[in-house]
């Protein structure tokens, strides 16, 4: 989808004279996590790097993997795929005569060439595990590469995402949030692969919304696989891509001139930044590179407490007024009458458990 001339112009002003930082599957996943935030949506639409705006403006954070779990990831893959995916297939009970067809990151060309390959693959309807496939995705008028780390096509005809992770299923049981953050990577590859089926006319229900979650069971590396249901993820998904697709509201509605151009000073960085609404939550610590920063700006509104308090206390800005409307310093307004009543409640009641 190509973006109209004047948007895209636009976002290049919004960005200022560097490439556009590209898009992959887990910054695409990392879209869901806060919806409803104004400032990532422009920032991501422009193709801001977030990282290095962190930076400008003294608030770096670590972001990302850490090395140890890169290390392991690798490790743990390259076992699964050594002599032709051998303890995958045991782990997905695939067939040994089912083929292994390696795509290549080894071969010596590009990416659209590699691309071509996986489209020419997808158009046959031979059974195989596809190994370093490589599909596309548009994000904000951009086309961004993704590479799933395996297509199983042998479950009747249907294609399954497999998503390989390091980290640890113990006792049936995984970090939740990894689990939810690794089925959003994959429901990613799921929609590039249902758009890819369609462009080649074919149906692209083809495509199982059910991926295979592949992890070291336990402290060793023996893998366990686990099937996820990531129909949920996908809808929230194509909300997201379209809010950015129709991103021109946001955009039109900030000053003219207005740029994150990191060569700017941390002062006129900061001042850029207030002209976009944020939403922070705690959620973003994890999901959004900016997050030391708009964490740092929420210090004292409620929103910086999470959404269960933010919306438990609707119409309640910030800390300082929850404590004078429970302390009973301060008059509610109408809209804020019934939880300020919560709130002198909850004081009472705190104050009896202590006496
Ligand atoms: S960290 Fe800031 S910019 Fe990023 S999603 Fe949260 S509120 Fe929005």
């Amino acid at each position: 989808m190509e973006l109209p001339m004047v948007q895209s112009t636009r976002l290049d002003q919004l960005r200022g004279p560097v490439r556009a930082k590209r898009h992959n599957a887990r910054t695409i996943a990392a879209l869901t996590g806060n919806p409803g935030c104004d400032r990532r949506a422009v920032l991501d639409a422009a193709g801001v790097d977030k990282l290095k705006l962190a930076e400008q403006v003294g608030f770096p954070g670590s972001f990302g993997q850490s090395r140890f779990a890169l290390s392991r990831g690798n490790a743990f893959e390259a076992m699964l795929k050594a002599d032709d995916c051998a303890l995958l297939r045991e782990v997905l009970a695939a067939s040994s005569e089912l083929a292994y067809q390696d795509l290549g990151a080894d071969h010596d060309d590009t990416l659209g060439d590699r691309h071509e390959r996986t489209v020419e693959l997808l158009a046959g309807a031979r059974a195989a595990l596809v190994d370093h496939p490589l599909l596309t995705l548009d994000v904000a008028g951009q086309t961004v590469y993704l590479e799933p780390d395996l297509i199983a096509w042998a479950h009747h005809g249907r294609l399954q995402v497999v998503e390989i992770k390091s980290f640890a299923i113990i006792d049936d049981q995984a970090e939740s949030a990894k689990v939810s953050g690794a089925a959003v990577q994959a429901a990613v590859y799921v929609l590039a692969l249902r758009q890819l089926l369609e462009r080649l006319g074919r149906d692209p229900a083809l495509v199982s919304h059910e991926v295979v979650l592949v992890c070291p069971a336990g402290f060793s590396l023996r893998p366990a696989a686990v099937v996820l249901d990531v129909r949920k993820q996908l809808s929230t998904l194509r909300r997201q891509l379209s809010r950015m697709a129709s991103i021109s509201v946001l955009i039109d509605a900030l000053p003219p001139g207005l740029t994150f151009d990191l060569s700017l000073t941390p002062e006129q960085l900061t001042a850029a930044l207030a002209h976009v609404e944020p939403r922070y939550a705690p959620e973003c610590l994890s999901a959004c590179e900016l997050s030391v920063y708009c964490r740092d700006e929420a210090t004292g509104s409620t929103a910086a407490l999470g959404r269960t308090v933010r919306e438990a206390l609707g119409g309640i800005e910030t800390v300082g007024e929850v404590l004078a409307l429970a302390e009973g310093r301060r008059e509610p307004s109408e809209d804020q009458a019934e939880a300020a009543a919560l709130l002198r409640a909850a004081l009472r009641l705190r104050s009896e458990a202590l006496s």
